[in-house]
């Protein structure tokens, strides 16, 4: 969304799990969106059995499931759930919906956790390639938000045209500083590296981590209302990784004044207790 020239990615709160619904889209042939607002989950059909990214939250997983079903699939044909990284936004839902479906969990192997609930199936490394039905998976490990995101390219086509998707699979900034949990020694430094790789490479179809990194549902609304496809914009990845950009050095600038502070020495010292 541009105003006044900038490019602007607001969110807003969802207090109730309800008030993020979003009524499932497609994005490009293929490719739809079955998220709520808090979290995105795309599902790519594969020809050969439905392939999820990010199950998202527990008390949203009725959302998903209702809109997988909305679209015309059966969740049980989910074959994986692909985890982009270990947070719960968008890995609470994993035991849950794998024990309904029967789906198989993927995620970075520095972000395997076993929580007791869910064991993840296929852990992930930088470069795999990952085939189902006629769609091959490309993960690029892009650590900096947590140590074992991953981010996701795939090939689609629509209406006759070869198109690449693409995600990147961690893009907050707010785990970058020293007082966030996910914080860890090099992450900054990691995270402008993912970027470097990440603006390497070609997307014609942007697919959000959160709906705020590309406003989905208002790119869904717009081309209800006027036709066409906002989703396919070769220039949206490369803008939103400068955003990511821009917005990291921020962080890191605030951070280093943070801790130049007495409270900030404080609140560490009172965490440390
Ligand atoms: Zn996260």
């Amino acid at each position: 969304m541009r105003k006044g020239g900038k490019i602007m990615y607001p969110r807003k709160k969802c207090l109730r799990p309800w008030d993020g619904y979003i009524e499932p889209f497609k994005i490009v042939d293929s490719v739809y969106y079955v998220g709520v607002y808090q979290v995105c989950t795309h599902l790519i059909d594969t020809g050969d059995g439905l392939f999820l990214i990010d199950a998202g939250y527990s008390n949203c997983l009725y959302m998903v499931i209702d809109s997988i079903h909305r679209l015309g699939f059966d969740p049980r044909d989910v074959k994986y759930v692909f985890s982009t990284h270990r947070h719960s936004d968008h890995t609470e839902a994993n035991a849950a919906f794998s024990r309904l479906t029967g789906a198989k969990v993927m995620i970075g192997e520095l972000d395997a956790v076993q929580d007791g609930l869910y064991r993840p199936d296929v852990l992930l490394r930088d470069g795999d390639r990952f085939r189902l039905g006629d769609k091959e998976f490309f993960f690029m490990h892009t650590p900096g938000h947590t140590r074992g995101t991953m981010s996701v390219f795939f090939d689609v086509v629509d209406n006759g045209r070869k198109l690449r998707a693409g995600m990147f699979g961690g893009a907050g900034a707010n785990t970058l500083t020293r007082s966030t949990s996910s914080y860890y020694p090099g992450c900054v430094e990691d995270y402008l590296r993912s970027l470097d790789r990440l603006e390497k490479e070609h997307v014609d179809v942007f697919l959000g981590n959160h709906v705020w990194n590309n406003n989905c549902d208002e790119i869904a609304k717009a081309n209800r209302e006027n036709g066409g496809n906002g989703f396919i914009d070769d220039k949206a990845f490369g803008s939103f990784l400068a955003f990511c950009r821009k917005r990291c050095l921020e962080t890191v600038q605030k951070d280093d004044e943070a801790e130049a502070s007495p409270s900030f020495r404080k609140k560490v010292y009172l965490s440390d207790l």
